[in-house]
């Protein structure tokens, strides 16, 4: 099914890439790619089984996952995009082994701060292992060396493996905020805009967009709704604003 959406999809737009969390991936994965699309994100937060399960809500084993990217890999999908969430105390143990599993050019691993999205993940300041103690971890083993941006506003910062074993990233968004330069828009399966991961509400485009508003009268209110944004959730962020209504990440898809 999300290869049949993707295959109505790819043709009007220049860039088509999906994060997943690859349940599926065995079998979907040459079908993603028949259906035009380029890039592919996968979310795996352990490689031990116990630990995998423990950071996420549904169950079925990591080696489902594994065998899934391994799949997209032999699709022709590369560099794969891994993100790994780090939790302290939970997976933080699991760093290092990631690292060494996904080095190479067919991967890149992204290490992602834990933070509040949403407001039902009890999220805590001491859960964060900070985006600098990550990548010290790694460099223990692995010698790293820092790599510019590919384009302003780039998520992840980036550093590859001195050894030639490839890049990671780390996304800082708790210990280094980067609202500045931020440029995601995000929107919900209901047809709404949302213009900050942690924003409450969003903007309605279905309704204009069942009304039958032109691309121009569509583009001028993203646009205006892109301009008039003071949207900067995690340079504010304390413990006033961790229990402030969000939205959750299954309603903005990551
Ligand atoms: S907190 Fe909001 S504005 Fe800041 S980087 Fe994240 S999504 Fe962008």
């Amino acid at each position: 099914m999300t290869s049949d959406l993707l295959d109505s999809l790819h043709r009007p737009l220049r860039d088509l890439t999906l994060t997943t969390n690859g349940s599926r991936l065995v079998e979907e994965a040459q079908n993603l790619r028949n259906a035009g699309l380029q890039r592919l994100t996968v979310s795996v937060d352990a490689l031990d089984d116990a630990t995998f399960r423990a950071m996420n809500d549904v169950d079925f084993p990591v080696h489902r996952v594994l065998r899934g990217i391994e799949a997209a890999r032999e699709a022709g999908f590369s560099p794969i995009k891994i993100n790994m969430v780090v939790k302290r105390g939970v997976n933080e143990d699991q760093i290092v082994p990631m690292a060494r599993h996904f080095r190479g050019a067919d991967y890149i691993l992204r290490f992602i701060e834990y933070m509040d999205v949403g407001n039902t993940n009890g999220w805590r300041t001491d859960d964060v292992v900070p985006a600098a103690e990550i990548v010290a971890r790694i460099a223990d083993e692995f010698p790293l060396e820092p790599v510019s941006a590919n384009y302003r506003g780039e998520v992840a910062r980036r550093y590859r493996h001195r050894d030639g074993g490839g890049e990671i990233g780390v996304i800082s968004s708790v210990t280094q905020p980067f609202c500045g330069d931020c440029t995601r828009a995000r929107l919900s399966a209901d047809g709404r805009l949302f213009t900050c991961l942690f924003a409450s509400t969003g903007i309605d485009l279905r309704t204009p967009l069942r009304s039958g508003a032109s691309d121009a009268e569509l583009a001028a209110l993203i646009s205006n709704v892109w301009r008039a944004r003071t949207d900067r959730y995690s340079e504010l962020r304390s413990s006033a604003t961790v229990s402030k209504p969000k939205a959750e990440m299954s309603l903005l898809g990551g």
